[in-house]
């Protein structure tokens, strides 16, 4: 294949500076952004198929920040249902396969940039990075015998487009409730982010989803169906050796030899001593608040201050790197809802401050007696300020209400 640039895993882990930057795509500053991978039928898919919808990159501002939908069909007969968030997943690798093009994150967070060398090289249509990244999937992923993509730019169709794919997101994600650590033999790891984060290792079960949202443990079992030496594989749980942390001795063997000795212990459940890694594609950070004892949340998208001063991005810089940080955890929006959610610190009971936007998309998840009492950015500013709203509103955790499981 002829393409403008080169292509090859030599450039995953390059990223792209706002100042190397020709155009980007998503982001903190595009509202409405997706991607989205479908199974169909064989004759719903044109092979090979590009299609831009919208302006193409050439026609667009130098410095410019535009939306995106990125929706790939794909057919093949052993091709299941349950592939598809893996497949999607896969679009973060294949992207940073491009010489100049960098992809972060994923779902309705996703963030790509083309630098200006590439641009000045010819990669300026989707038409030709929509021919690399099928290359790049027929090439790997024999399974699939038909693909092909669709590339929406235009803001108003990105709009009208992205809500089905929200319901998309949810019904996977809801697939999985209910499912718990103790009714399965094997959780799944993923290293995909180790071009990034060379000692990162995502361990997945029932009720902890990867730090990036898109990989449940059904998503896990499917990849690694899909691809049994891929970049996800199954990790055997071995002996439990604290159902509170979740510290059990095969998840530490594996964590050991994947994250080349640097690290041998991981509590899946708790943010001190031994916490999950953290990449860099977290959609939120639960981050320690030293003046009450107590969590925040942030979210990738919450541009302002969190309640400690900082924002989202210099924490991220902080907390991201595959490195075991004490008290800031990269983690996906679902584990709020999971059960385990950093059960041995207290769990959502001792959160006491998260973004508006957030409280109000996990409303169903937050116990409702807990709901009023955890502030957001409009009722307070600082920790002291947020110290006070807990006095004043009685917070469980201030309260002393909350006992650590033991
Ligand atoms: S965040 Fe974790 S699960 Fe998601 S792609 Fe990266 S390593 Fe894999």
């Amino acid at each position: 294949m002829d393409f403008h640039v080169d292509i090859g895993p030599q450039y995953e882990g390059e990223t792209v500076r706002k100042d190397d930057m020709h155009v980007e795509f998503g982001g903190p500053k595009v509202s409405a952004k997706f991607e989205l991978v479908t199974l169909k039928s064989p004759d719903e898919v044109e092979h090979e198929k590009v299609e831009v919808i919208g302006p193409d990159i050439k026609d667009m501002e130098e410095g410019s920040s535009h939306p995106l939908a990125i929706l790939i069909d794909i057919a093949g007969e052993e091709l299941e249902k349950d592939m598809e968030p893996v497949i999607e997943r896969r679009m973060h690798m294949y992207c940073n396969y491009i010489e100049g093009f960098y992809h972060m994150n994923q779902r309705n967070d996703i963030w790509i940039r083309l630098n200006k060398s590439s641009f000045k090289k010819g990669l300026d249509s989707f038409k030709e990075i929509g021919e690399i990244l099928i290359f790049l999937y027929t090439s790997e992923l024999y399974v699939i015998e038909k693909i092909s993509i669709t590339f929406v730019t235009d803001p108003d169709k990105v709009s009208e487009l992205l809500p089905e794919a929200l319901k998309v997101y949810e019904a996977r994600d809801e697939r999985l409730r209910g499912l718990k650590e103790d009714d399965v033999d094997v959780f799944y790891g993923c290293v995909l982010c180790q071009s990034f984060a060379p000692t990162h290792c995502c361990v997945i079960t029932p009720e902890r989803i990867a730090n990036c949202g898109a990989i449940n443990w059904f998503d896990g079992r499917a990849a690694h169906k899909l691809d049994p030496e891929g970049p996800i594989f199954e990790v055997e749980k071995g002996e439990l050796i604290d159902p509170v942390r979740g510290e059990y001795t095969g998840l530490n063997q594996v964590v050991a030899e994947r994250s080349l000795g640097t690290y041998d212990r991981v509590y899946l459940h708790s943010a001190f001593e031994h916490p999950h890694t953290s990449c860099g594609c977290f959609q939120a950070i639960l981050f320690y608040i030293p003046e009450v004892d107590a969590f925040g949340i942030v979210h990738r998208d919450f541009v302002g201050p969190t309640v400690i001063g900082e924002t989202f991005s210099r924490m991220a810089g902080v907390t991201s790197g595959g490195r075991q940080v004490e008290g800031s955890c990269g983690m996906a929006l679902e584990l709020i809802r999971s059960p385990k959610f950093f059960q041995a610190d207290g769990g959502l009971r001792r959160v006491a401050w998260m973004p508006k936007e957030i409280k109000e998309r996990y409303k169903d998840a937050i116990p409702e007696d807990l709901y009023d009492k955890i502030a957001t950015e409009e009722d307070v500013s600082t920790a002291d300020e947020l110290a006070a709203y807990m006095e004043k509103v009685g917070h469980p955790w201030i309260l002393g209400e909350v006992e650590l499981p033991t």
